[in-house]
Parts: structure tokens; sequence; C-alpha cells
């Protein structure tokens, strides 16, 4: 095989057959597996009720690691806050109807002729 650029640090390597494109420094393998991953995740909705149901699972299993990750890591816990603020409010304007996330153009018309007829 001739040798190729790493899809994710560049490096030139031999891939091993066609389908690598990846070189096999962990950080490039752990790259390729989040990407697969969340391809996987998108595409197949038995895989994605699996990783739901494993995920449940292991939180069950490991009672109290979240509370201590957000004790132990309080500037993640503010940002992902933050973030999931944003999250929640987009999500909750996102099934509106137009006129609730809309200027009302007439509002303002309104006043003027209210103002022109006096
Ligand atoms: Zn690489």
């Amino acid at each position: 095989m001739e040798p190729v650029p790493c899809f994710h640090c560049a490096t030139v390597f031999t891939p091993r057959n066609k389908k690598q494109y990846c070189c096999s420094r962990p950080e490039c393998q752990k790259a390729r597996k989040a990407n697969w991953q969340r391809i996987k995740m998108k595409t197949d909705p038995d895989y994605k009720v699996s990783q739901k149901l494993s995920q449940q699972k292991w939180t069950t299993n490991h009672p109290g690691y979240w509370k201590s990750y957000r004790e132990q890591y309080q500037e993640k816990t503010d940002r992902n806050r933050m973030l999931q603020t944003v999250r929640n409010r987009r999500r909750s304007t996102r099934n509106k109807p137009a006129d609730v996330l809309i200027a009302k153009m007439d509002v303002t018309k309104v006043s003027i002729y209210t103002i022109s007829d006096t």
C-alpha cells in the first residue's frame, strides 16, 4: 500500500488495507472510534437504544459518581450548566408558533396611527 496522510493528525503512514484512514497512534484511534460511534448513534436506532440502556445500567451501578464528579470539576460543571441553559432555551423556543418568536411589526404601526390621529 502507498503511504497516505492520517485523517486525524495528517501524519503520513502506510495503511494495512484500503479502508484504514487513521494511523495507529492512540489519540488517532480514539478519534476514529469516536467518529464511528457518532455516525452509528445517528444512523442506527437500535445501537442508540442499546447505548442508552448501557449508560443507565452503569449509572445505576455507580451511584454518586456524577455528584462527586461535579464537586471535583467545578469549572466544568459551571460551563455545562451554562451551556445546558442555552440548549434548554433553544429547545423551548423551537416548538413555539412563529408569532411568539418574531417581533410584532404591526404594534409600531398602530401606535403611529394613534399618535397621528390625535
Ligand atoms: Zn494520526
